[in-house]
Order: structure tokens, then sequence, then C-alpha cells
């Protein structure tokens, strides 16, 4: 692994450990038993994981602890800034166990849900919804096991029983996801699981925190003020799988720090035709405001069992990073399944071949500074690096931060230029990895402009990012010491 020392400093490289050099589209793996060791995480490192993603719907403290050590073991031994994403389990709605784990279910059947916790029948099923017969109306339509089984709602007491009528039977089976895409959920968007996960979360050096089935830009503030009450710098991300989160998206991507687009549960609520064109409209928007957006779920699903992906996959992926996405997410592939490597592998090489090709899909789709912002005047410097980049051939453009700024917004304009970030803020780095094209490295000597200027080309060049001749443009802040904002545009050669 490269470990460059440049005028006695000690420089942390966090360019993939894969050969081929570093992509701009990232990669997020779920971590679960299939690949929880030391080893097998590095393993998946080389072959190109960028973030990993702890699910707490599954797992005690003590696994996400293991995993959260060995990923700051492997951060420290190889120099790099592999991300931590802690997702919240959410209000997900199940049923309760069924009887013989099994209740086969015809079109026209009616069957009962309660607030009780029964071994559920034909008479009597566990909803885990309080107030589902509160909230409900009749003719609301109720979904069960990822939209396999389709009902509507027949008849509620308001109290604690609804009766549903089966439009689409099938095998109703101990546990399995409800999903309520008509009905008004007045539930908070954090349950007390989620409350008691985020305790834990915030002592441990996680990067993200994902918050599942969010509904308005309220819950985003909710959750960012209760990270900032304890102080911890972690970031928030909303998870977009509700149509009411569709609804508002605008909202939500500029109070939220970053996007999922949790293609599952959003894929069941919404029509399904749907999907593709709002996966690209969600891209466009969080583009638009700097927020880095992943695409996930199913991206590579077959691979749970096979060692190689389906064509549709295929071109699903590939499709993701045309559409711009930052970084594109495996679930059950990487965490339960029999091949986490080769996924990782297989990805890798889609998004290479796919990155290719990348310039015609996106040209147009770049945003601009958008002068309604408060940070125009820092916005057009980063936007101009990008474009000043274009025109003379820049190889790379060179940005220093302290709160991850300068990272968020020349990424967001996806320059043909690499991005080379350098700060003194080890967990920033780490949060900036799941960026598009962002390649960060660790920097601590902010003396002068023309000193660190210098310093940065030098890290460059000795750890082979760039070499004699090539060009860099230059963002920084002037003074230095006041560390400002970007304000500040050079264009240097490398001597
Ligand atoms: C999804 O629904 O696509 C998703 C990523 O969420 P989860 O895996 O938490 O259900």
């Amino acid at each position: 692994m490269v470990l460059a020392e440049t005028n006695n400093l000690l420089v942390k490289n966090n360019s993939t450990m894969r050969k081929d050099g570093a992509q701009n589209t990232k990669i997020v793996a779920t971590v679960g038993p299939a690949c929880n060791t030391y080893e097998k995480l590095l393993e998946l490192v080389k072959a190109g994981v960028d973030v990993f993603r702890l699910n707490f719907s599954h797992g005690t403290h003590a696994d996400h602890l293991q995993v959260i050590e060995h990923i700051q073991t492997i951060n420290e031994t190889y120099n790099l800034h592999i991300g931590i994403l802690a997702d919240l389990q959410g209000p997900k709605l199940r049923v309760g166990k069924i009887k013989d784990n099994a209740l086969p279910l015809d079109a026209g059947d009616i069957i009962t849900l309660v607030n009780e916790e029964v071994l559920g029948t034909r008479e009597k099923i566990y909803m885990s919804y309080e107030s589902f017969a509160e909230d409900c109306e009749v003719g609301e339509r109720i979904l069960m096991d990822d939209g396999k089984l389709v009902f509507d709602v027949a008849e509620t007491n308001k109290k604690d029983t609804v009766k549903l009528r089966c439009l689409h039977g099938g095998l109703l089976s101990s546990n399995k996801g409800v999903n309520l895409p008509d009905t008004n959920i007045k539930q908070p968007s954090l349950t007390e699981k989620d409350l008691d996960d985020l305790d834990f979360i915030l002592t441990q050096p996680v990067n993200w925190i994902a918050l599942s089935f969010v509904r308005t830009r309220d819950d985003v503030e909710d959750l960012k003020r209760r990270v900032e009450e304890r102080g911890h710098p972690a970031k928030v991300m909303a998870k977009i799988e509700k149509p009411e989160a569709v609804k508002n998206i605008r909202k939500i991507v500029k109070a939220a720090n970053g996007i999922m687009i949790a293609r599952g549960d959003l894929g069941v609520e919404m029509p399904m035709e749907r999907l593709p064109i709002t996966q690209k409209e969600i891209v466009q928007i969080c583009m638009q405001f700097s927020r880095p957006v992943i695409v996930a779920t199913q991206m590579m699903d077959s691979m749970i069992k096979n060692p190689s992906p389906t064509r549709a996959e295929i071109t699903d992926v590939a499709n993701a990073v045309l559409d711009g996405a930052d970084a594109v997410m495996l679930s059950g592939e990487t965490s339960v399944g029999d091949h986490p490597p080769l996924v990782v592998q297989a990805m890798t090489r889609i998004i290479d071949e796919a990155e290719k090709h990348y310039w015609p899909h996106i040209e147009t789709k770049r945003p601009r500074a958008a002068n309604s912002a408060r940070t125009f005047q820092n916005d057009v410097i980063c936007f101009n690096a990008c474009r000043v980049a274009e025109e003379i051939g820049a190889k790379g453009i060179v940005g220093m931060t302290v709160s991850g700024y300068t990272a968020f917004k020349v990424s967001s304009f996806r320059p043909k230029a690499r991005i080379f970030i350098f700060s003194d803020q080890m967990h920033i780095l780490n949060t900036m990895n799941l960026l598009w094209g962002v390649q960060c490295f660790f920097y601590d000597r902010f003396t002068s402009t023309d000193e660190t200027i210098q310093d940065c080309t030098d890290i460059l060049k000795n750890s082979g990012f760039v070499k004699v001749d090539d060009i860099l443009i230059n963002t920084a802040s002037m003074p230095m010491h006041k560390r400002f904002r970007t304000n500040m545009l050079k264009v240097t050669v490398v001597e």
C-alpha cells in the first residue's frame, strides 16, 4: 500500500487497493455473517469497497463493535479511509409469529390483524404497529412480504383490530414485513430500538447515520439535532423508501447530508414502473444540492447464490453509474451471500466499464453554482475550478477542507479531473470517502498557502498520483489561518 513520506510528513492515502486506480463511483457493502471477520472485510476492501454499512436491523451491539474495530484496524494498517455507515432500522412493520410458519391465503380470504402478541392464525395475526387500527382507512392497500401478498382494509374498529381482504394470495410466514403505501402513518420515525441503537452508535467513530422510512424534513432534522447534542460529527443520511418522502424530496435533500434511494421498500410502496425515473430524478436533485446519493438494493441480488450477475443486474449497476450516483450499494450480496468478494469484484468491473462512457450521459446533468445559495461566492470558485481544470486539461483538483465543504461541492459538479482532498480531520476524511470521485489525504501542517500547496503537490507526486508537467488546480482559503470557506483558485504545474 502506498505510504508516502514527504518533507517528513506521513501521508495517509485513501486510494483503494484496486491496482487499476480509483473509480469515481464508490461501493458501499453491507456487513453480515458472510463477511464480518477481519480477513473477509479486508478482502472486500481489496476488491474495491469504500464504505461499510452496518445494518441495525440485524446483529447485536457487540457484533457491530467488533466490525467497527476491524475497519479501524484496516484503516490504520493500510492507511485507508474506509467509511462506516450505521443504518437504523426505523419503524419497519412486521406481522408476528405464524402457526407452523405457514398460512396459505387466497384472493377473497379475510384475515384479522390485532395489537396483542398472539400466535398467528387465520382468525388473529399480530402486527407490530400499535395505532394501525386508528391510522388506517377502509379501502387502503396493505402489502406483505415485499409486496408478494396484497390486501385492502375491509374494516377497522379504530382501536385495535383491522380486517383485511386478500386481493392477491400466497403463503404468509412469520415476521414478514408489512408496507402501508396509502396510510398516513403517525408513528415517529425513530423507534425505541432506534434510540437505543443511536445511543450506542454515538459512542463510535461512525461517519454516516442512515434514517429509515423518512417522511418529512422534520424526521431528518430531529435526528440531526440528537447527533449534534451529543457533539458527534456523524452526518445524517435520509433513506427514501416511502412515496411521502418522494413527494417531499427537495426539502428532505436540503435537510439531510446525504440520501439513500432504498429501492427495496420504495419499489414496494410506489407503483413499480415509477421506480427508474424516480431514481434518476433523486440523483439529479442530490447533485444540484451537493448531497451524495447511494443507489441501493437488489443491484446484484442473484449473486447471493450465483457466482455471476444476471444481464439485468449488470445493466442496473451501469445505469446507476450513468445516472450519476455517488455510490452503489450491496446488501444481502455481501452480508449473507455465498460470494462477497466475487460480487464486489464484479461490481468494480461494471463500474470501470460504465465510467469509460460516462461523459455524454452526465454532461448535461452537471449542476452550476446556484446564485440563491448562502455560499454562492465560494460555490462559484469550486464550480470554476472544475471548469478551468477541464479547459486546460488538468490532472486533478486539489482542495483543503476542515468541514468537508470543498469536497462535497467539487464532487457535486462531477469534474473530469480527479479530486484530491486534504484535511487534518480524520473523521471527515472517512466521511468523504463516500463522495463521487473524492480521494482523501491526511495533512496537518497548514502553515502558509504557498507552502501547503507545495506540500500537497509533493505528496501527490511522491505517491504517484501526478508526475512532472501535470497540471493541478488548487482551491484554498486565504488567509489560511482564518479557515474561511474556499475563496481562491490557482493553477500549478508539477515540477
Ligand atoms: C431498502 O429498503 O432498499 C433498504 C436499503 O432498506 P433496508 O435494507 O433497511 O430494508
